[in-house]
């Protein structure tokens, strides 16, 4: 047994405000105190559940396509081996064993990854196996996913449900996932979708019917989480106005939007880019279906990786930097392009602003999650700091000096003094994504949980005190102390396995048999494989 004593602890899933509390774990799992074993004495630290990383890209083809990219991104941050730990190469798109080591080394034991296309679940899960300490599992892109299309445009949408659980299977997938709904499709073809009515040429579907169909699927399968939706028109001047439509469109249905800062922009193509987080913020605010992880950009250069074929072509044009897309036959596709955003550049600032806004404008932090769609925004690395701009407010300031000026007074992040106390803090990078994820063991330090762990040294700055916990322990097993890794280990993959009328079967063989080049029997992972660590969360359907 282990045992954390005199530590402030910042448990919100039970309530607990940093009050000093006793800690114990045993087998893995946090347990009932019975006054025995070895002693960590927490005084004056600051005791939390591991960090959950509900949105990253970590893991899959299109991450390994970024690394293959950019040798320039890994070359100033090599990682040697150590008599612990093995080498790697950081950056924005850090090598497997790097994600795993920096995830821990920062206190986080569980990160999910957002976009996956089935056809390369394999691949996901073969470098899950190879990134070491976290917990993890991934979401399965289905917004442009052929199958689905038809059959929506057929009025099945029961087959639409058992072919969507089938997928989660096949894949060992989380959660359903929406990239620009529609519009990468129409992408393979050149165009593109840019309202919610505009049609799918060849499907004659629309966005709205795909993204209400999908979110009643989550429902009806009973997924731990609800359907996650990139909205289409990301990054574009104006585009506040589709995602307020998506919003609408849901009609109380359950959903999360995410990377919602790159969805939140007023004016017009071409013209003036401005924030509307405001008005988006307050309809979440007024309708408890949804929520929201932010997408944070920090200034600095990145690799923006995204499943939005069409969003890695205006990217390319508008940064004229080297690119990549990709097409994933009958699923989706992907762009690849470096980016860096600048201070003293007007939409950048803006985006920066409109991520802090988005904070400090949620009413209830359950609803909201940190993420910086890693490394869209930035590298995940940049939590700590973000962190600090949340909970101070005199940094904050300072740290609006030194952007474009006018990008600034335009947003209302002058008139926002809110600051985050570490309750809030806890709630929005550990208790709630756990939660949103439907992830019933984690972020909580309730008897039963796993024991994932993480104590700060506290410290006035608060960037400071989130970089370098002095103890990270994962499954009760203390890993990391002062940010260096003690042992090396690897964590268990999630997924859900909802159930489905089989007769779906014999469509989706034919389906295989006319459209892919791969055949139906070869088309499942095979748990034993490429599983060998996992947990399945069970489904409520
Ligand atoms: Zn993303």
């Amino acid at each position: 047994m282990l045992r954390i004593v005199n530590g402030e602890v910042y448990d919100p899933i039970n309530g607990i405000n940093g009050e000093v509390r006793t800690i114990c774990v045993a087998d893995g799992k946090i347990v009932a105190d019975t006054g025995a074993g070895q002693t960590i004495d927490a005084s004056g630290m600051v005791v939390m559940p591991g960090g959950v990383d509900m949105h990253c890209h970590i893991a899959g083809p299109k991450v390994n396509l970024a690394r293959k990219m950019r040798p320039e991104d890994h070359r100033g941050d090599m990682l040697p081996r150590t008599s612990i730990t093995r080498s790697g190469a950081g950056g924005s798109v850090p090598s497997t064993f790097t994600t795993g080591y920096r995830y821990a080394a920062m206190g986080y034991t569980t990160a999910f990854d957002a976009a996956v296309p089935p056809l390369a679940a394999r691949h996901a899960h073969e470098e899950f196996n190879d990134t070491p300490v976290v917990d993890k599992g991934f979401f399965v892109l289905m917004g442009n996913n052929e199958f689905i299309l038809q059959n929506i445009a057929a009025g099945r949408p029961e087959k639409v449900r058992d072919y969507a659980a089938w997928l989660l299977q096949a894949a060992k997938g989380y959660a359903i996932k929406l990239v620009n709904p529609g519009g990468v499709e129409l992408w393979k073809f050149g165009g593109n979708v840019h309202a919610l009515d505009d049609e799918v040429t060849g499907f004659g579907v629309t966005p709205r019917q795909i993204i209400q169909t999908l979110a009643d699927v989550s429902t009806e399968l009973g997924l731990p989480h609800p359907v996650h939706i990139h909205c289409n028109n990301l990054g574009l001047a104006g585009n506040w106005e589709t995602t307020l439509e998506t919003m609408k469109a849901l009609d109380g249905r359950r959903a999360h939007l995410t990377h919602i800062q790159f969805h939140s922009y007023g004016g017009k193509p071409g013209g003036l880019f401005a924030s509307k987080a405001p008005e988006l913020a307050e309809y979440v605010n007024a309708h408890p279906n949804l929520t929201v992880d932010v997408g944070q950009v920090m200034f600095g250069d990145t690799t923006s990786m995204t499943g939005d074929g069409p969003l890695g072509y205006l990217l390319y044009q508008v940064t004229g930097r080297k690119w990549a897309n990709v097409d994933v036959e009958n699923e989706e596709g992907c762009g690849i392009v470096p980016i860096e955003y600048k201070d003293k550049n007007y939409v950048h600032t803006t985006q920066w602003a409109i991520g802090l806004e988005w904070f400090l404008l949620i009413n209830d932090p359950w609803r909201i999650a940190l993420t910086t769609d890693h490394p869209n925004g930035a590298s995940f690395a940049s939590y700590p700091r973000i962190i600090r701009l949340l909970m101070d407010r005199e940094y904050r300031r300072e740290m609006m000096k030194q952007v474009h000026q006018k990008a600034v007074a335009k947003t209302h992040l002058l008139e926002l003094d809110r600051e985050y106390s570490l309750y809030e803090i806890a709630i929005i990078t550990r208790a709630g994504p756990a939660k949103l994820l439907g992830l019933k063991n984690k972020g909580h330090l309730g008897i039963g949980a796993d024991a994932d762990i993480t104590i700060y040294n506290k410290d006035e700055d608060k960037e400071k005190m989130f970089a370098v916990p002095r103890y990270v322990i994962k499954d009760g097993r203390i890993l990391v102390e002062d940010g260096h890794i003690r042992e090396d280990t690897y964590g268990r993959t999630f997924f859900v396995a909802p159930a489905y009328d089989p007769a779906i079967e014999a469509d989706i063989r034919e389906h295989f048999d006319k459209y892919y080049t791969i055949r139906y029997e070869n088309y499942p992972v095979q748990l034993e494989h490429y599983l060998p660590q996992h947990e399945v969360v069970a489904c409520s359907g």
